[in-house]
């Protein structure tokens, strides 16, 4: 299955196209197919990058399904990865390919990569406030296949464009990412580890200590303890919470959850009465923060409705379906409340996500505890079927299958 480009020697003589395995969702809910996929080279700004390792996230599954999101098919999916810009030497004499575009100075072949599905272009007002990660250029725009610089696809098979995801599309051996979207990290970094930094661990992690920002001794509940959650709990332990309060509908959560300091667990399936209403009886009135990690409505009406009155702040991380309405009564907010939002944990790529990365590296952070499963590329079905199960955690999809 395993290919090595440049294959056709026809493709690779006019445009230094790689011919190179990718996992190609031909329609919403079914299986993927690896199929021999044509990638272009990298325009201004862009680099073409051979993953390593990538692993499943949710968003990778609302998309998949397309049932709350625009379905955009046939699309790559895959944004949680880590890889290297790619350096080909070919069997043709003087044919050496580097994949970095015009423009690109800062990465060469060899660094070692984190895509990212948010981007940092340094020089919008959002990219230069302290306050935002949302760069008017590279923002998260989740219904765009295409690449930027020529509003076309990087992928085809047979002349046929493939549809991106996330600007990152990380199915793929090969695939092409705006250099704004790269964050160059420590190369002695373990990349079968520290890929789940590129979407997962630092949108839950950075959801908590960049936004709900709690206290020592606070009492943090989480909404959710998939990777995500599991990330913001993690966040609250680093923070000093004196209490983890998870809340899953799944009940073979808790057990994992454990390792990651929570304290305790409550199944909303198990009460009668609201699970907003369970949580502020057990805390004499609210928690001081809630971190909602479920794309469930209802759990983030919940997750902001259980803040205490007079400072309690809910951040909401999960993805809702497109058409979801937040509702809840304005006394809560005039109660003092605060609601927030955010993307990738409010980490900047490119700036902060290397320093994630250290915090690994000197074991302030701990991953192996979120790495439940591995799979070879051309099992990467196992993959979405032990999420759609709620089996593990992170799994780690292995781009070589050798
Ligand atoms: P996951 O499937 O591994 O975990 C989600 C957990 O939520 C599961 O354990 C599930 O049982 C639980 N859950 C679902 N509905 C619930 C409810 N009503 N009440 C309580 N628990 C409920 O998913 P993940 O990969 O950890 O992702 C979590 C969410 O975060 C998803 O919505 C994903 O799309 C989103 N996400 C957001 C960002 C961002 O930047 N904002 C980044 C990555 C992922
Ligand atoms: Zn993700």
């Amino acid at each position: 299955m395993k290919s090595t480009p440049p294959q056709d020697v026809e493709i690779w003589n006019v445009g230094r196209f790689y011919i190179n395995m990718a996992a190609v969702a031909w329609e919403a809910g079914k299986p993927l197919v690896i199929e021999q996929v044509e990638v272009a080279p990298p325009q201004a700004m862009e680099v073409r990058i051979n993953v390593k390792y990538t692993s499943l996230c949710h968003t990778d599954l609302y998309f998949w399904e397309s049932k709350g999101q625009t379905p955009l098919f046939p699309r790559i999916f895959g944004h949680e990865a880590a890889g290297s810009p790619s350096l080909i030497v070919s069997s043709k004499p003087n044919s050496i390919v580097e994949s970095v575009g015009e423009g690109v100075t800062e990465l060469k072949p060899g660094d070692h990569v984190l895509p990212v599905f948010t981007g940092e272009c340094k020089e919008c007002r959002h990219c230069k406030s302290e306050e935002s990660n949302m760069c008017d250029l590279l923002r998260i725009n989740t219904d765009r296949g295409v690449m930027l610089n020529d509003g076309k696809s990087r992928f085809s098979i047979k002349g046929q464009p493939i549809n991106h995801f996330l600007g990152t599309s990380t199915f793929s051996e090969y695939t092409v990412v705006h250099v704004g979207c790269l964050a160059k990290i420590n190369p002695s970094a373990p990349l079968d580890k520290v890929c789940i930094i590129s979407c997962g661990v630092s949108t839950g992690l950075g959801a908590t200590l960049n936004v709900a920002k709690p206290k020592r001794g606070s009492i943090v509940a989480v909404f959710g303890l998939g990777a995500v959650g599991l990330a913001a709990c993690e966040g609250a332990r680093i923070a000093g919470a004196s209490k983890i309060i998870g809340v899953d509908l799944n009940p073979n959560r808790f057990e994992d959850a454990k390792k990651f300091g929570v304290t305790d667990f409550v199944n909303p399936k198990d009460h009668q009465k609201p699970v907003q209403e369970v949580l502020a009886e057990m805390t004499d009135g609210g928690v001081e923060n809630a971190i909602e990690c479920t794309g469930n409505i209802n759990a983030m009406i919940s997750a902001f409705e259980c803040v205490h009155d007079g400072w309690g702040v809910a951040v909401l991380v999960g993805v809702p379906h497109k058409d979801a309405v937040f509702m809840t009564k304005p006394i809560n907010f005039l109660n003092e409340r605060t609601l927030k939002g955010t993307f990738f944990g409010n980490y900047k790529p490119r700036t902060d996500i290397p320093n994630v990365v250290e915090m690994y590296m000197k074991k302030e952070l701990e991953l192996d505890k979120f790495l439940t499963h591995r799979v070879k590329f051309s099992e990467i079905n196992k993959a979405f079927d032990l999420m759609v199960k709620g089996e593990g955690l992170r799994c780690i999809i292995s781009m070589d299958d050798d």
